[in-house]
């Protein structure tokens, strides 16, 4: 998770984001790497930040790595401890509104009753039903010909931080960073032509280890450094997935439905920055929610929703298509340094200035260096937050 995810949970409760940390590890180094060892640049995990923000606010938003169902938990729990009700096991099959009322019927896959909702936000991931019921099945995101292999593995990493080794001799890319003091995540992407959703998913153990093993044996032969295949040989929980993505959709909001995360803009992973996306739209919308649609008396009033609405899909527009377009030209700089050596040599020695520069990558700053605040003081000068 990077600065600007963290700096929203803060906003929603820096108790919530005290206990998501407690389960994060933070980093120290984001390093470039050559498939043999060979490091490319090492910058400072706190290059990130904006020069002069206080030793405090770093320590809280420092980027930690975390296990994604240590995330949803300490999500679930604080929910519970607000009050919210979360139910498990009901998938929505459509959505649609009303003529009568305006309200939205909730139609689920398991034909229990339905249930109507005065406004609905479907953050229901890549797949989304939701954004079907809205704008049909053409904008169903396409696979981008790479699949990834990723896996979490009991052992620490050498050095505390995220890295990013490109293969010449492989041609692929990879992504590696701690989760704990003894766990380490990685993912790695390959080029796969074919799309075979068949074989993504949550492999079995025994197929975990398998693949994990073959593959660290054509690594090792394509002179990969013990270091980074080490977590191959130790992987538990191993997935395959294969990578889909789509510019943001144009229109994210219908009357009182409106669409949140992978379910408007999926990502693909490269620059980190997915979810982080997905915790920015939660929470400008929760802002503009604050702001437009409760009453006087405390109530939520659903009249003030579409212009709630209107300033959260003018916002989240912009700002997702910015980041998420640098995380695919960051991904196929990653490729790109893998098939060719000659833009090899390039690209190393632009990341190596960049870091002396910039401390790090700087298209990463419009991600991490985000100030929703003032985002929102810009687009929506009568809420709250403009006034204080
Ligand atoms: C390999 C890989 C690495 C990544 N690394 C990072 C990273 O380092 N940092 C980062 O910020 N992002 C990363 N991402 C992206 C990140 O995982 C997603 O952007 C993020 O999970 C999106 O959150 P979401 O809530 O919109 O969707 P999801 O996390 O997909 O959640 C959707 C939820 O909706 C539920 N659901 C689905 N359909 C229905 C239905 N019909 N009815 C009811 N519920 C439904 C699902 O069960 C799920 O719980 C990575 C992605 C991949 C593939």
């Amino acid at each position: 998770m990077c600065p600007n995810g963290l700096c929203i949970i803060h906003d929603i409760d820096p108790a919530l984001l005290q206990s998501i940390r407690d389960v994060g590890y933070p980093f120290i180094y984001r390093r470039w790497m050559r498939h043999d060892g060979v490091e490319v640049a090492c910058a400072q995990e706190d290059g990130l930040f904006e020069k002069g923000m206080d030793g405090k606010e770093k320590e809280e938003l420092q980027s930690i790595g975390i296990r994604r169902w240590k995330l949803q938990k300490a999500l679930y729990d604080a929910a519970v401890a607000a009050g919210i009700p979360v139910h498990f096991g009901k998938r929505i099959e459509k959505v649609t509104v009303r003529e009568e009322d305006g309200l939205v019927e909730c139609k689920f896959a398991d034909d229990s009753a339905p249930c109507l909702a005065k406004v609905v936000f479907g953050a229901d991931g890549v797949k989304s039903k939701i954004r079907e019921s809205i704008v049909g099945t053409s904008k169903d995101p396409e696979y981008t010909g790479v699949s990834c292999l990723m896996g979490v593995a009991e052992m620490p990493r050498p050095v505390r931080g995220i890295c990013f080794p490109s293969s010449s001799t492989t041609k692929c890319h990879m992504c590696t960073y701690p989760t704990g003091d003894n766990e380490t995540v990685f993912q790695i992407y390959f080029p796969t032509p074919r799309e075979n959703p068949d074989s993504w998913g949550l492999l079995s153990e025994e197929e975990g280890r398998k693949e994990c093993s073959e593959l660290a044996v054509r690594l090792r032969s394509d002179g990969w450094d013990e270091a980074l295949i080490a977590p191959l040989d130790k992987a538990s929980t191993v997935l395959r997935v294969g990578l889909r993505a789509r510019d943001p959709l144009e229109e994210w909001v219908s009357g009182p439905i409106a669409l949140l995360g992978d379910a408007a803009h999926p990502p693909v992973p490269y620059i980190g920055q997915g979810a982080q996306m997905a915790i920015e739209d939660a929470g400008i919308a929760a802002h503009l929610m604050k702001d437009y649609c409760i009453g006087k008396d405390g109530e939520f009033d659903a009249k003030g929703f579409p212009k709630a609405m209107e300033i959260y899909q003018l916002m989240r527009i912009n700002r997702t298509r910015q980041v998420l377009g640098l995380s695919k030209g960051l991904g196929k700089t990653q490729q790109d340094r893998a098939d060719s050596w000659l833009y090899n040599i390039y690209r190393e020695w632009q990341i190596r200035l960049q870091v002396l520069f910039y401390k790090t990558l700087p298209c990463m700053f419009p991600g991490a260096r985000y100030n929703f605040l003032e985002d929102l003081k810009a687009n929506s000068p009568e809420t709250e937050v403009a006034a204080a």
